[in-house]
């Protein structure tokens, strides 16, 4: 049977037995579709059944959390940690807690963390989990409760050599440090289950930075290769989150620009640079809105969501030279891809998992826009989670610096690796490609070693 055959098979069966789950459905299909240079090339893939095998995790718990809210009242939310696999190593991979959380996002997200996990080149499997909880406006004494009762469940599925759950959208210093708690609690035990902890607690320095500040060493190292670096480049990054606020960070390390942030009720334009002081402020201190930005800066433009363009965010609208989508998935859209291709950029870089649609990547790549897949270019997070396990398991404590030059290197290596795979498969440039075909082949070469378990 030709591979094309194949892949829409398995594409077909995706369908029919995870129904309704479209970005599980977009992330399998982009996945797949990629792997035919190497699935002609090497039939063994094919023969050992591994492409069947990949796209079914390993292991799905779903479970009821349920929990007291301030007013004394019984409030129930849905709770899931997908094991997606465990070839290279222990499952490894975020909680999101947000209202959109179902099983097709949690299962999408944990497929694309299998890859980027082979990508680090470290010993770590993949997996995600989360609710449909959502943190907003809840009393922190709410969040802790929610935190006590999600972990009184999940703590049975996870260990610091089997399962090691990290933040994601809705998931950040506090909320750790309660599903840490409750762990401990649980099972007597203080080990390094949970990463993105508090430095006191065996938290790792630059873990907080390392997406953000990963990123921008991934778009570093690509626009070398065409002799061109992030110097005066002006940046749009949407989001304002943990990695939107590190990339943007790291872009004045870089001698860069940064030029907007966007959070999930509107966007900021602040032509002469965004002050990352008054965004940790408003985003990390007092979790309030971005218009608070636009008060505080008379000279910064704020569009509310309401105002954006018809199927499109006004992020993409501003002109730029490299954009670093750094919210969520799907925020952007070929509307937006026209955009940016009109306005001259010549790299998106994603920050966030699958934010850019099928159709906007392959009017990017059409327009030879460079587009760095978040598999590859958001890495740096979960490659500093795990030197925070590497630090927990020799009791140890490295300074920032140390860190950070591990994480560099690492995100050095993620590229080469990828772009190297580019040039092999004849596609040089096409990180998609390259990103998926070689972590797609560390996998599941570990996978056929294994034998079929
Ligand atoms: P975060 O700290 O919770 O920030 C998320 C940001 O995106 C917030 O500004 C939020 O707006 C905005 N946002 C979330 N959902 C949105 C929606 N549906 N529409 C519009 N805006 C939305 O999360 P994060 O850790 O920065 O994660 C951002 C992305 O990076 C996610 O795709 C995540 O999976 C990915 N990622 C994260 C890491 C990591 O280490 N944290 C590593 C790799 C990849 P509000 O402020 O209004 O909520």
């Amino acid at each position: 049977m030709p591979v094309s055959q194949k892949i829409d098979d398995i594409l077909k069966y995706i369908k029919t037995s995870s129904p309704g789950q479209n970005e599980f459905y977009q992330a399998t299909h982009e996945v797949l579709q990629s792997l035919v240079p190497l699935l002609e090339q090497d039939s063994k893939y094919i023969e050992h059944d591994i492409l069947e095998s990949i796209v079914v995790p390993e292991r799905t718990i779903i479970f009821r959390v349920n929990w007291i809210n301030d007013s004394g009242e019984r409030k129930t939310n849905v709770g899931y940690r997908v094991q997606f696999s465990s070839s290279i190593g222990p499952y490894k991979g975020g909680l999101r807690f947000h209202p959109t959380v179902n099983l097709g996002i949690i299962k999408f997200l944990g497929f694309e963390q299998t890859f980027k996990s082979a990508l680090t080149g470290l010993q770590i499997g993949g997996a995600k989990g989360g609710s449909n909880f959502d943190p907003k406006g809840k009393s922190s004494n709410e969040v802790m409760r929610f935190c006590q009762a999600f972990m009184s469940e999940l703590y049975k599925h996870i260990g610091n050599k089997r399962d090691i759950p990290a933040g994601d959208i809705g998931v950040g210093d506090r909320e750790i440090g309660y599903l840490f708690g409750q762990y401990k609690k649980l099972t007597g035990g203080f080990e390094g289950v949970l990463t993105g902890k508090a430095l006191n607690w065996g938290g790792s320095r630059a873990r907080k930075e390392a997406t953000g500040y990963g990123s921008v060493y991934f778009a570093e190292n690509l626009l070398k290769v065409y002799d061109k670096d992030m110097k005066g480049k002006r940046c749009t990054v949407s989001g304002a989150g943990n990695v939107a606020i590190y990339t943007i960070e790291k872009l004045y390390d870089a001698g860069a620009l940064p030029i907007s942030c966007s959070d999930s009720k509107g966007t900021i334009y602040h032509e002469k640079g965004i002050d990352v002081a008054s965004l940790k402020s408003i985003k990390e201190i007092h979790h309030k809105s971005l218009e608070e930005y636009a008060v505080l800066h008379s000279d910064a433009v704020y569009t509310p969501v309401t105002n954006y363009p018809e199927k499109g965010h006004a992020v993409w609208h501003i002109p730029c030279d490299v954009a670093f989508p750094s919210a969520t998935q799907n925020e952007l859209t070929l509307v937006d891809a026209q955009k940016l291709v009109e306005n001259g950029c010549i790299l998106v870089n994603e920050g966030a998992n699958m934010p850019t649609t099928s159709d906007a990547i392959a009017y990017l790549r059409k327009h030879n826009v460079l587009f760095a897949p978040g598999k590859a270019a958001n890495s740096g997070g979960v490659a500093t989670s795990q030197l925070e396990m590497s630090q927990n398991a020799s009791m140890s404590n490295w300074t920032f610096e140390e860190v950070d030059i591990q994480l560099r290197t690492i995100m050095q290596n993620v590229f080469k690796t990828v772009y190297d795979t580019s040039v092999e498969f004849g596609c040089e440039g096409d990180l998609v490609k390259g990103a998926n075909i070689s972590a797609f082949r560390k996998v599941a070469d570990s996978m056929i070693d294994q034998g079929s378990v």
